[in-house]
């Protein structure tokens, strides 16, 4: 399809891929290990998994009969066992500031977008990951959360969001830093969270340095707390949108389980033994959150913290319950953390008019009703079995 929106049409939607059927219900190779993948073609030198691994994860090869490094006989036995890609993609969508959307498709009908936005210089993008099809966390700002949790991603599912883009991107928009702030609650999905970051940050896989890796949460501690765990220097952003815990729970209602103060006392946390300094996220909803007597309450709760809060200009979607900040209280809610100390900017909105900004990504639920069964069972809000630290949220046990 073609986007007349852009001054250059791009016809995004010329790399779409699909699953053959073979590759449907294979593992996909981004979640095999060094010795799987040896096991795979027998005993062969090292330098042979090696291969395997470069073409993986940094050529654009999108086939194993496309890596010319290895004997046929060994693409075909990889083939047998792996899938090259875990997701096949149903639509891109390319907004007129450069912002890519895409719509994937799991095996089982699953359905997920990822963004891919340019860097304030534009030589690099970043992408924002999903973790789940769809969130169970409900927050009521928040086009995902209204469509609720399909199921969790495997970490293959989630690699391979960022090694899509990686291959197919040219030289000016080549992904150098992946954020977790896609579809679902990362910290819901820790099992497969961790061997996706790990994989993400390995020199000899993705090569993302730790530091390039942001996982936004709504605030889960004992998820927080496995992140320091990790030793990994990631970055954590939390999503706050409101000084006080009865507001909170209105917007996010998880956090009725988790009062601020647990919060900012795992926070305060990740920021002694991580070394790193905590963004928190505030989305701005005119007339509920955004005046400067709640910026200095904000304040108050953040003293003495290592810390930066990024205000979110709320972005609307179909059916959403709430408006926009006006531009002038956005700032003087900026300024209002400034005269208290703390550091604060405003977010630069991206892709709003292709629904790919922050609270947008939706999968198409909401803007056209699908048939049913077409793909998976979006509407459900019922937990997988998989899922680690929602799962237990949900009965009581954290
Ligand atoms: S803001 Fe994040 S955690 Fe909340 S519903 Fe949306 S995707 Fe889920």
């Amino acid at each position: 399809m073609l986007y007349d929106c852009l001054p250059c049409r791009v016809d995004v939607n010329s790399s779409l891929r699909r699953l053959s059927e073979d590759e449907q219900g294979h593992r996909p190779v981004s979640e095999a290990s060094f010795d799987d993948i040896r096991g795979v073609l027998g005993d062969v030198p090292v330098y042979r998994v090696e291969q395997v691994r470069h073409a993986v994860y940094r050529t654009p090869t999108t086939t194993f009969d496309k890596i010319q490094t290895l004997p046929a006989t060994m693409r075909v036995l990889l083939g047998r066992q792996f899938s090259y890609e875990a997701l096949e993609t149903v639509r891109s969508e390319m907004s007129q500031d450069g912002t890519q959307k895409t719509l994937f498709r799991a095996s089982d009908g699953a359905v997920v977008e990822t963004v891919q936005m340019l860097t304030e210089r534009s030589d690099s993008t970043t992408i924002c990951l999903s973790s789940q099809s769809g969130c169970g966390m409900g927050c009521r700002f928040c086009a995902t959360g209204d469509i609720g949790l399909t199921r969790n991603l495997t970490a293959g599912e989630i690699v391979d969001q960022f090694l899509y883009f990686r291959r197919r991107s040219k030289a000016s928009r080549v992904p150098d830093r992946a954020v977790f702030m896609g579809m679902g609650e990362p910290l819901a999905n820790l099992s497969a969270l961790e061997p996706a970051v790990r994989a993400l940050v390995d020199p000899s896989r993705v090569g993302l340095g730790a530091r390039r890796v942001t996982i936004s949460t709504v605030g889960l501690p004992k998820g927080i707390d496995a992140l320091v765990d990790w030793n990994l220097p990631v970055g954590l952003a939390i999503s706050l949108h409101a000084p006080v815990d009865d507001l909170r729970a209105t917007l996010v209602p998880i956090a009725k389980r988790f009062p601020l103060d647990e919060l900012m006392a795992v926070s305060s946390r990740f920021q002694r033994r991580v070394r790193r300094r905590v963004t928190y996220e505030y989305t701005m909803l005119d007339g509920v959150n955004d005046s400067v007597g709640q910026a200095v309450d904000l304040a108050v709760l953040l003293r003495g913290q290592r810390c930066h809060v990024n205000l979110i200009p709320f972005n609307p979607y179909p059916g959403s319950l709430y408006r926009t900040t006006p531009r002038l209280r956005l700032r003087a809610f900026r300024d209002a953390l400034h005269a208290q100390g703390v550091r604060a900017t405003i977010r630069r909105t991206r892709g709003r008019d292709i629904s790919g900004a922050c609270g947008q990504l939706h999968a198409g639920v909401l803007a056209s009703p699908r048939a049913p069964g077409a793909m998976g069972k979006p509407k459900t809000n019922s937990l997988d079995t998989r899922n680690d630290i929602s799962g237990k949220a949900r009965s009581g046990k954290i």
